[in-house]
Protein backbone atom coordinates (compact mmCIF):
# COMPACT_ATOMS: atom_id res chain seq x y z
CA UNK A 1 0.00 0.00 0.00
CA UNK A 2 1.04 3.67 -0.53
CA UNK A 3 2.18 5.09 2.51
CA UNK A 4 0.51 8.27 1.42
CA UNK A 5 -2.93 6.96 1.53
CA UNK A 6 -5.66 9.11 3.59
CA UNK A 7 -6.79 7.11 6.95
CA UNK A 8 -9.20 7.94 9.18
CA UNK A 9 -9.92 6.87 12.48
CA UNK A 10 -13.72 7.46 14.08
CA UNK A 11 -13.39 7.47 17.83
CA UNK A 12 -10.93 9.57 20.40
CA UNK A 13 -10.97 7.08 22.80
CA UNK A 14 -7.86 4.50 23.83
CA UNK A 15 -8.12 2.78 20.75
CA UNK A 16 -8.14 5.50 18.20
CA UNK A 17 -5.55 7.27 20.26
CA UNK A 18 -3.36 4.20 19.85
CA UNK A 19 -4.30 3.60 16.50
CA UNK A 20 -2.56 6.97 15.38
CA UNK A 21 0.10 5.92 16.99
CA UNK A 22 0.66 2.25 15.87
CA UNK A 23 0.57 4.21 12.18
CA UNK A 24 2.97 6.34 12.88
CA UNK A 25 5.33 3.49 14.07
CA UNK A 26 4.71 1.19 11.46
CA UNK A 27 6.21 3.89 8.99
CA UNK A 28 2.96 5.55 7.77
CA UNK A 29 3.66 8.41 6.38
CA UNK A 30 0.25 9.64 4.65
CA UNK A 31 -2.50 12.11 6.81
CA UNK A 32 -3.99 10.59 10.04
CA UNK A 33 -6.97 11.75 11.15
CA UNK A 34 -8.40 11.35 14.47
CA UNK A 35 -12.34 12.26 14.59
CA UNK A 36 -13.32 12.88 18.85
CA UNK A 37 -16.50 13.12 19.89
CA UNK A 38 -15.29 14.61 23.50
CA UNK A 39 -13.65 17.71 24.50
CA UNK A 40 -10.73 15.91 25.53
CA UNK A 41 -7.37 14.31 24.46
CA UNK A 42 -7.99 10.87 24.23
CA UNK A 43 -7.83 9.33 27.50
CA UNK A 44 -7.71 6.00 29.57
CA UNK A 45 -11.07 5.40 31.25
CA UNK A 46 -9.96 3.03 34.55
CA UNK A 47 -8.73 5.70 36.62
CA UNK A 48 -11.82 7.26 35.87
CA UNK A 49 -13.29 4.71 39.22
CA UNK A 50 -10.00 4.09 40.46
CA UNK A 51 -7.48 7.23 41.86
CA UNK A 52 -9.00 9.84 39.52
CA UNK A 53 -12.37 9.34 40.86
CA UNK A 54 -10.91 9.14 44.56
CA UNK A 55 -9.20 12.46 43.58
CA UNK A 56 -5.32 10.47 44.32
CA UNK A 57 -4.51 11.56 40.23
CA UNK A 58 -4.62 14.49 37.64
CA UNK A 59 -6.61 14.10 34.62
CA UNK A 60 -3.30 14.50 32.81
CA UNK A 61 -2.35 11.43 33.89
CA UNK A 62 -4.70 9.63 32.59
CA UNK A 63 -4.46 10.75 28.87
CA UNK A 64 -2.83 8.56 26.20
CA UNK A 65 -0.40 11.22 24.46
CA UNK A 66 0.18 15.28 25.07
CA UNK A 67 -0.82 17.41 22.16
CA UNK A 68 2.72 18.04 21.60
CA UNK A 69 2.20 14.53 20.62
CA UNK A 70 -0.08 15.16 18.52
CA UNK A 71 1.24 17.60 16.15
CA UNK A 72 4.62 15.87 16.29
CA UNK A 73 3.40 13.27 14.41
CA UNK A 74 1.60 15.25 12.12
CA UNK A 75 -1.91 13.41 13.60
CA UNK A 76 -4.70 15.68 12.86
CA UNK A 77 -7.11 15.67 16.08
CA UNK A 78 -10.57 16.44 15.86
CA UNK A 79 -11.44 17.17 19.34
CA UNK A 80 -14.93 17.53 20.00
CA UNK A 81 -16.63 16.52 16.54
CA UNK A 82 -18.57 13.90 15.49
CA UNK A 83 -18.84 11.46 12.45
CA UNK A 84 -22.63 11.15 11.88
CA UNK A 85 -22.81 8.83 8.46
CA UNK A 86 -19.81 6.70 6.39
CA UNK A 87 -20.25 6.37 2.78
CA UNK A 88 -18.00 3.03 2.17
CA UNK A 89 -18.81 3.68 -1.70
CA UNK A 90 -17.47 7.04 -1.35
CA UNK A 91 -14.79 6.21 1.11
CA UNK A 92 -16.00 9.33 2.80
CA UNK A 93 -16.99 10.42 6.63
CA UNK A 94 -19.45 12.77 7.44
CA UNK A 95 -18.75 15.23 10.31
CA UNK A 96 -21.19 17.20 12.24
CA UNK A 97 -19.79 20.31 11.63
CA UNK A 98 -21.20 19.77 7.85
CA UNK A 99 -18.28 19.03 6.44
CA UNK A 100 -17.00 15.85 4.99
CA UNK A 101 -13.41 14.15 4.88
CA UNK A 102 -12.48 10.92 2.56
CA UNK A 103 -10.52 8.53 3.63
CA UNK A 104 -8.19 5.29 1.84
CA UNK A 105 -8.92 3.07 4.75
CA UNK A 106 -11.18 3.85 8.16
CA UNK A 107 -10.58 3.07 11.32
CA UNK A 108 -13.69 2.59 13.60
CA UNK A 109 -12.81 2.94 17.44
CA UNK A 110 -15.91 4.44 19.15
CA UNK A 111 -16.17 2.19 22.12
CA UNK A 112 -19.33 1.80 24.39
CA UNK A 113 -22.16 3.83 25.47
CA UNK A 114 -23.12 3.51 29.65
CA UNK A 115 -26.72 1.30 29.34
CA UNK A 116 -29.57 3.32 31.17
CA UNK A 117 -32.09 2.49 33.53
CA UNK A 118 -35.78 2.73 32.09
CA UNK A 119 -37.16 3.58 34.87
CA UNK A 120 -39.15 6.23 36.77
CA UNK A 121 -36.67 8.97 38.05
CA UNK A 122 -33.58 8.21 36.28
CA UNK A 123 -33.46 11.52 34.96
CA UNK A 124 -33.29 13.31 38.18
CA UNK A 125 -29.62 15.36 38.11
CA UNK A 126 -27.96 13.65 41.15
CA UNK A 127 -28.29 10.28 39.14
CA UNK A 128 -25.04 9.49 37.37
CA UNK A 129 -23.77 6.80 35.17
CA UNK A 130 -19.82 6.59 34.71
CA UNK A 131 -18.15 6.81 31.42
CA UNK A 132 -16.45 9.88 30.63
CA UNK A 133 -14.09 12.29 33.06
CA UNK A 134 -17.03 14.45 33.51
CA UNK A 135 -19.19 12.06 34.78
CA UNK A 136 -16.26 10.85 37.16
CA UNK A 137 -16.03 14.62 38.71
CA UNK A 138 -19.58 14.84 39.54
CA UNK A 139 -19.58 11.69 40.77
CA UNK A 140 -16.61 12.81 43.23
CA UNK A 141 -18.58 15.47 44.25
CA UNK A 142 -21.35 13.22 46.13
CA UNK A 143 -18.68 11.73 48.08
CA UNK A 144 -18.01 12.64 51.95
CA UNK A 145 -18.89 11.82 55.38
CA UNK A 146 -22.29 11.43 56.28
CA UNK A 147 -22.90 11.44 52.29
CA UNK A 148 -25.21 8.34 51.17
CA UNK A 149 -24.63 6.41 47.56
CA UNK A 150 -26.52 4.21 46.41
CA UNK A 151 -24.91 2.75 43.55
CA UNK A 152 -27.14 0.30 41.52
CA UNK A 153 -25.25 -2.80 40.22
CA UNK A 154 -22.81 -4.81 41.11
CA UNK A 155 -20.64 -4.92 38.27
CA UNK A 156 -16.84 -3.98 38.39
CA UNK A 157 -17.83 -0.23 37.89
CA UNK A 158 -20.40 -0.29 40.84
CA UNK A 159 -17.90 -2.09 43.00
CA UNK A 160 -15.06 0.47 42.17
CA UNK A 161 -17.13 3.48 42.59
CA UNK A 162 -18.25 2.01 45.93
CA UNK A 163 -14.41 1.24 46.58
CA UNK A 164 -13.44 4.94 45.98
CA UNK A 165 -16.71 6.38 47.91
CA UNK A 166 -15.94 4.35 50.89
CA UNK A 167 -12.39 5.61 50.72
CA UNK A 168 -14.02 8.82 51.25
CA UNK A 169 -16.07 8.05 53.88
CA UNK A 170 -19.48 7.97 51.79
CA UNK A 171 -22.10 5.76 53.60
CA UNK A 172 -22.68 3.19 50.61
CA UNK A 173 -25.59 1.44 49.91
CA UNK A 174 -25.19 -1.53 46.61
CA UNK A 175 -28.37 -2.62 45.21
CA UNK A 176 -28.10 -5.98 42.80
CA UNK A 177 -30.42 -7.67 41.17
CA UNK A 178 -28.71 -11.11 41.55
CA UNK A 179 -27.77 -13.25 44.51
CA UNK A 180 -23.75 -12.08 44.38
CA UNK A 181 -22.31 -9.22 42.98
CA UNK A 182 -20.30 -10.27 39.80
CA UNK A 183 -22.25 -13.55 39.59
CA UNK A 184 -22.74 -13.76 35.85
CA UNK A 185 -19.00 -13.32 34.97
CA UNK A 186 -17.72 -14.70 38.00
CA UNK A 187 -19.69 -17.60 39.30
CA UNK A 188 -20.89 -17.84 42.76
CA UNK A 189 -17.42 -19.12 44.35
CA UNK A 190 -15.20 -16.11 43.58
CA UNK A 191 -18.68 -13.40 43.13
CA UNK A 192 -18.74 -14.69 47.25
CA UNK A 193 -15.10 -12.86 47.78
CA UNK A 194 -16.10 -9.60 46.02
CA UNK A 195 -19.32 -9.19 48.08
CA UNK A 196 -17.48 -10.60 51.63
CA UNK A 197 -14.89 -7.52 50.66
CA UNK A 198 -17.27 -4.70 50.63
CA UNK A 199 -19.13 -6.46 53.39
CA UNK A 200 -15.98 -5.67 55.28
CA UNK A 201 -15.66 -1.80 54.30
CA UNK A 202 -18.54 -0.78 55.61
CA UNK A 203 -21.09 -1.27 52.47
CA UNK A 204 -24.88 -2.64 53.21
CA UNK A 205 -24.92 -5.04 50.01
CA UNK A 206 -28.57 -5.74 49.42
CA UNK A 207 -29.12 -9.13 46.46
CA UNK A 208 -31.76 -10.27 44.42
CA UNK A 209 -34.00 -6.65 44.58
CA UNK A 210 -36.05 -5.74 42.35
CA UNK A 211 -35.87 -1.61 41.49
CA UNK A 212 -39.31 -0.15 41.23
CA UNK A 213 -38.33 3.53 40.25
CA UNK A 214 -36.31 6.61 41.71
CA UNK A 215 -38.41 8.67 44.55
CA UNK A 216 -38.00 12.29 43.25
CA UNK A 217 -38.43 15.68 44.92
CA UNK A 218 -38.46 18.10 42.15
CA UNK A 219 -35.42 17.27 39.87
CA UNK A 220 -33.97 15.61 43.11
CA UNK A 221 -33.83 12.09 43.72
CA UNK A 222 -34.66 10.96 47.08
CA UNK A 223 -33.95 7.41 47.17
CA UNK A 224 -34.23 4.15 45.20
CA UNK A 225 -37.75 2.29 45.18
CA UNK A 226 -37.46 -1.24 45.73
CA UNK A 227 -40.91 -3.61 44.39
CA UNK A 228 -42.66 -4.50 47.39
CA UNK A 229 -42.40 -0.54 48.43
CA UNK A 230 -39.30 -0.41 50.57
CA UNK A 231 -37.24 3.38 49.68
CA UNK A 232 -33.53 3.35 50.23
CA UNK A 233 -32.78 6.99 51.09
CA UNK A 234 -30.26 8.45 48.74
CA UNK A 235 -28.45 11.94 48.15
CA UNK A 236 -27.34 10.34 44.65
CA UNK A 237 -27.43 7.71 42.92
CA UNK A 238 -24.57 5.91 40.47
CA UNK A 239 -26.21 4.08 38.02
CA UNK A 240 -24.01 0.96 36.25
CA UNK A 241 -25.68 -1.94 34.55
CA UNK A 242 -23.69 -2.24 31.80
CA UNK A 243 -22.52 -0.57 28.78
CA UNK A 244 -23.43 -1.56 24.60
CA UNK A 245 -21.15 -1.36 21.77
CA UNK A 246 -21.35 1.94 19.75
CA UNK A 247 -22.41 0.70 16.44
CA UNK A 248 -24.78 2.86 14.97
CA UNK A 249 -22.43 4.12 12.09
CA UNK A 250 -21.03 0.77 11.09
CA UNK A 251 -24.46 -0.18 10.62
CA UNK A 252 -26.04 2.25 9.10
CA UNK A 253 -22.92 2.11 6.27
CA UNK A 254 -23.81 -1.42 6.00
CA UNK A 255 -21.53 -3.06 7.98
CA UNK A 256 -21.90 -6.04 9.36
CA UNK A 257 -22.80 -5.61 12.83
CA UNK A 258 -23.87 -8.71 15.48
CA UNK A 259 -23.11 -7.50 19.39
CA UNK A 260 -20.86 -5.33 17.88
CA UNK A 261 -18.89 -5.03 14.79
CA UNK A 262 -18.33 -8.39 13.12
CA UNK A 263 -14.03 -8.18 12.38
CA UNK A 264 -12.11 -11.35 11.19
CA UNK A 265 -8.63 -12.80 12.80
CA UNK A 266 -6.93 -9.42 11.14
CA UNK A 267 -9.78 -6.93 12.73
CA UNK A 268 -10.89 -6.20 9.74
CA UNK A 269 -14.52 -5.62 8.89
CA UNK A 270 -16.70 -7.10 6.09
CA UNK A 271 -15.70 -4.11 4.29
CA UNK A 272 -12.04 -4.35 3.46
CA UNK A 273 -11.16 -1.09 3.60
CA UNK A 274 -12.76 -0.80 7.10
CA UNK A 275 -10.96 -1.84 10.74
CA UNK A 276 -12.84 -1.71 14.04
CA UNK A 277 -10.73 -1.69 17.50
CA UNK A 278 -11.23 -1.85 20.95
CA UNK A 279 -14.76 -2.38 22.74
CA UNK A 280 -16.50 -2.71 19.36
CA UNK A 281 -14.95 -4.94 17.77
CA UNK A 282 -16.61 -8.40 17.75
CA UNK A 283 -13.47 -10.31 16.64
CA UNK A 284 -12.78 -13.88 15.47
CA UNK A 285 -10.25 -14.85 17.97
CA UNK A 286 -7.52 -16.89 16.68
CA UNK A 287 -6.13 -18.73 19.99
CA UNK A 288 -9.56 -19.32 21.47
CA UNK A 289 -11.14 -20.35 18.17
CA UNK A 290 -14.64 -18.70 18.66
CA UNK A 291 -15.98 -15.05 18.13
CA UNK A 292 -15.10 -12.62 21.47
CA UNK A 293 -16.28 -8.88 21.77
CA UNK A 294 -14.04 -6.94 25.28
CA UNK A 295 -14.76 -4.11 26.72
CA UNK A 296 -11.45 -3.85 28.59
CA UNK A 297 -8.79 -1.39 28.65
CA UNK A 298 -5.74 -3.87 27.28
CA UNK A 299 -7.90 -5.07 24.42
CA UNK A 300 -8.12 -1.04 23.30
CA UNK A 301 -4.61 -0.75 24.03
CA UNK A 302 -3.39 -3.95 22.00
CA UNK A 303 -5.35 -4.43 19.02
CA UNK A 304 -5.20 -0.97 16.92
CA UNK A 305 -1.10 -2.74 16.34
CA UNK A 306 -2.46 -5.47 14.59
CA UNK A 307 -5.22 -3.93 13.02
CA UNK A 308 -2.85 -1.46 11.34
CA UNK A 309 -0.66 -4.08 10.65
CA UNK A 310 -2.88 -5.62 8.32
CA UNK A 311 -4.26 -2.04 7.16
CA UNK A 312 -0.63 -1.75 6.30
CA UNK A 313 -0.60 -4.38 4.18
CA UNK A 314 0.84 -7.15 6.69
CA UNK A 315 -1.34 -10.32 8.06
CA UNK A 316 -0.62 -10.14 10.91
CA UNK A 317 -4.08 -11.37 13.31
CA UNK A 318 -5.13 -10.36 16.98
CA UNK A 319 -3.58 -13.45 19.28
CA UNK A 320 -4.02 -11.82 22.68
CA UNK A 321 -5.97 -13.20 25.07
CA UNK A 322 -8.38 -11.19 26.86
CA UNK A 323 -6.84 -9.53 29.70
CA UNK A 324 -8.07 -7.11 32.79
CA UNK A 325 -7.63 -5.68 35.99
CA UNK A 326 -9.22 -4.21 38.69
CA UNK A 327 -8.64 -2.29 42.18
CA UNK A 328 -10.66 -2.27 45.24
CA UNK A 329 -9.70 -1.31 48.77
CA UNK A 330 -6.77 -3.38 49.41
CA UNK A 331 -7.51 -6.16 46.60
CA UNK A 332 -5.47 -5.75 43.61
CA UNK A 333 -6.28 -8.49 40.47
CA UNK A 334 -6.30 -9.58 36.93
CA UNK A 335 -8.03 -11.77 34.63
CA UNK A 336 -7.01 -13.79 31.86
CA UNK A 337 -8.46 -15.50 29.17
CA UNK A 338 -12.55 -15.88 28.70
CA UNK A 339 -14.78 -17.68 30.81
CA UNK A 340 -18.16 -19.12 29.47
CA UNK A 341 -20.83 -18.58 32.01
CA UNK A 342 -21.36 -18.79 35.45
CA UNK A 343 -21.41 -22.97 35.39
CA UNK A 344 -17.74 -23.03 34.36
CA UNK A 345 -15.88 -25.60 37.43
CA UNK A 346 -13.31 -23.28 39.54
CA UNK A 347 -10.25 -24.68 40.66
CA UNK A 348 -8.43 -22.66 43.54
CA UNK A 349 -5.14 -22.46 44.27
CA UNK A 350 -4.57 -20.34 47.45
CA UNK A 351 -6.70 -18.74 50.03
CA UNK A 352 -9.96 -17.20 49.07
CA UNK A 353 -10.40 -16.33 52.91
CA UNK A 354 -7.51 -13.85 53.13
CA UNK A 355 -7.75 -13.33 49.42
CA UNK A 356 -4.63 -13.90 48.16
CA UNK A 357 -5.27 -16.98 45.45
CA UNK A 358 -5.59 -17.53 41.73
CA UNK A 359 -8.78 -19.24 40.44
CA UNK A 360 -9.01 -20.89 37.49
CA UNK A 361 -12.28 -21.80 35.01
CA UNK A 362 -12.09 -25.02 33.61
CA UNK A 363 -14.35 -26.34 31.03
CA UNK A 364 -15.74 -29.97 31.34
CA UNK A 365 -12.42 -31.53 29.49
CA UNK A 366 -10.42 -30.08 32.15
CA UNK A 367 -8.79 -26.93 29.44
CA UNK A 368 -8.39 -23.70 31.49
CA UNK A 369 -10.96 -21.29 29.89
CA UNK A 370 -9.55 -18.28 32.03
CA UNK A 371 -7.56 -17.64 35.50
CA UNK A 372 -7.90 -14.41 38.15
CA UNK A 373 -5.05 -13.93 40.01
CA UNK A 374 -6.33 -12.09 43.47
CA UNK A 375 -3.37 -9.89 45.44
CA UNK A 376 -0.82 -12.55 43.80
CA UNK A 377 1.80 -11.26 41.27
CA UNK A 378 3.83 -12.09 38.71
CA UNK A 379 1.80 -15.52 37.48
CA UNK A 380 -0.07 -14.55 34.66
CA UNK A 381 2.72 -14.47 31.78
CA UNK A 382 2.81 -17.98 33.28
CA UNK A 383 -0.66 -18.85 33.39
CA UNK A 384 -1.07 -18.00 29.61
CA UNK A 385 0.49 -20.75 27.90
CA UNK A 386 -1.48 -23.18 29.78
CA UNK A 387 -4.64 -21.16 28.56
CA UNK A 388 -3.65 -20.70 25.05
CA UNK A 389 -2.90 -24.70 24.81
CA UNK A 390 -5.90 -25.32 25.12
CA UNK A 391 -5.39 -28.63 26.53
CA UNK A 392 -6.39 -30.90 29.92
CA UNK A 393 -4.55 -29.77 33.02
CA UNK A 394 -4.61 -31.68 36.06
CA UNK A 395 -7.24 -30.06 38.56
CA UNK A 396 -5.31 -31.57 41.65
CA UNK A 397 -1.91 -30.10 40.19
CA UNK A 398 -3.55 -26.52 39.39
CA UNK A 399 -4.69 -26.37 43.04
CA UNK A 400 -1.44 -27.34 44.67
CA UNK A 401 0.68 -24.36 45.13
CA UNK A 402 3.60 -25.79 45.26
CA UNK A 403 3.25 -27.41 41.93
CA UNK A 404 5.32 -25.59 39.41
CA UNK A 405 3.03 -24.07 36.61
CA UNK A 406 5.61 -24.77 33.86
CA UNK A 407 5.13 -28.93 34.98
CA UNK A 408 1.50 -29.24 35.11
C1 LIG B 1 -14.98 4.17 34.48
C2 LIG B 1 -14.39 3.03 33.71
C3 LIG B 1 -13.43 2.23 34.32
C4 LIG B 1 -12.88 1.15 33.63
N1 LIG B 1 -11.95 0.38 34.26
C5 LIG B 1 -11.39 -0.66 33.61
C6 LIG B 1 -10.43 -1.48 34.24
O1 LIG B 1 -10.11 -1.31 35.40
N2 LIG B 1 -9.86 -2.48 33.53
C7 LIG B 1 -10.20 -2.70 32.23
O2 LIG B 1 -9.64 -3.62 31.62
N3 LIG B 1 -11.11 -1.94 31.58
C8 LIG B 1 -11.72 -0.92 32.25
N4 LIG B 1 -12.66 -0.14 31.62
C9 LIG B 1 -13.00 -0.41 30.20
C10 LIG B 1 -12.06 0.30 29.27
O3 LIG B 1 -11.87 1.61 29.68
C11 LIG B 1 -12.64 0.25 27.85
O4 LIG B 1 -12.61 -1.08 27.43
C12 LIG B 1 -11.88 1.14 26.89
O5 LIG B 1 -12.05 2.47 27.24
C13 LIG B 1 -12.34 0.94 25.45
O6 LIG B 1 -11.68 1.83 24.62
P1 LIG B 1 -12.27 2.28 23.21
O7 LIG B 1 -11.29 3.27 22.68
O8 LIG B 1 -12.62 1.07 22.45
O9 LIG B 1 -13.66 2.98 23.55
P2 LIG B 1 -14.02 4.26 24.40
O10 LIG B 1 -13.11 4.41 25.55
O11 LIG B 1 -15.48 4.15 24.68
O12 LIG B 1 -13.77 5.47 23.41
C14 LIG B 1 -14.57 5.68 22.27
C15 LIG B 1 -14.57 7.13 21.96
O13 LIG B 1 -15.17 7.32 20.70
C16 LIG B 1 -16.00 8.45 20.75
N5 LIG B 1 -17.02 8.34 19.69
C17 LIG B 1 -18.07 7.48 19.63
N6 LIG B 1 -18.78 7.69 18.51
C18 LIG B 1 -18.16 8.69 17.84
C19 LIG B 1 -18.43 9.35 16.62
N7 LIG B 1 -19.46 9.02 15.83
N8 LIG B 1 -17.58 10.34 16.23
C20 LIG B 1 -16.53 10.68 16.99
N9 LIG B 1 -16.24 10.09 18.16
C21 LIG B 1 -17.04 9.10 18.58
C22 LIG B 1 -16.58 8.42 22.15
O14 LIG B 1 -17.04 9.69 22.55
C23 LIG B 1 -15.35 7.99 22.95
O15 LIG B 1 -14.58 9.07 23.35
C24 LIG B 1 -13.27 0.92 32.29
C25 LIG B 1 -14.24 1.72 31.69
C26 LIG B 1 -14.81 2.76 32.39
C27 LIG B 1 -15.85 3.62 31.76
Amino acid sequence: MSTSERIVIIGGGLAGAKTAEALRNHGHTGSVTLIAAEHHLPYERPPMSKDYLAGKVPFDSAVVHAQSWYDEQHVVLRQGVSATAIDTGAHSVTLDDGTSLPYDKLVLATGSAVRTLPIDGADADNVHYLRTVEDADAIRATFGPGKRLVVIGGGWIGLEVTAAARAADTTVTILEGLELPLLRVLGPTIAQVFADLHVAHGVELRTAVRIAAIDTSGPHATGVRLEGGEVIPADAIVIGVGVSPVTDLAEAAGIAVDNGVLVDGSLRTSDPDVYAVGDIANHDHPVLGHRVRVEHWATALNQPAAAVAALLGGEEQYTELPYFYTDQYDLGCEYIGHATGPDDRVVVRGDLASREFVAFWMDRDDRILAAMNVNVWDVIDRIKPLIAARRSVDPVGLADPAAPYEQL
